[in-house]
């Protein structure tokens, strides 16, 4: 299974079911996919569109084929009717380890601003 699912505890029966369904779309070549998913999800659940969202909300979604090369992480996905290729993602990183790995200390008024932030208060 290629979308591995993160699902909160408060999430069950029904509501669980169309979060699964909502990440689990059966028609991938219709067009306008993900609009005519949503709105095929809520007719069939007899929910409007804030209600499903506010259970979505509860879900998270990550590509079990794209994993940072540096600390593994799954890439967290966003639409369930358009997956990334995974191809394109070889060498992908993550937001933590791209920050960790560009955080630096660039000059010395930069880095007395990052640790002194009311030093600029004039009086
Ligand atoms: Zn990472």
């Amino acid at each position: 299974m290629r979308i591995h699912l993160l699902t909160n505890k408060m999430l069950n029966g029904t509501s669980l079911q169309m979060c699964l369904d909502y990440w689990h779309p059966f028609n991938q070549h219709h067009p306008n996919r993900l609009e005519w998913h949503i709105k095929q999800l809520c007719h069939y659940y007899q929910v409007t569109f804030e209600e499903l969202f506010s259970r979505l909300s509860m879900v998270r979604a990550y590509d079990s084929s794209i994993r940072c090369k540096t600390c593994g992480k799954l890439y967290e996905l966003y639409n369930p009717c358009d997956l990334p290729d995974p191809n394109y993602f070889l060498d992908w990183q993550c937001a933590q380890c791209l920050a960790f790995i560009n955080r630096g200390v660039v000059d010395l008024q930069g880095f007395l601003a990052s640790v002194e932030p009311d030093n600029e208060i004039p009086f």
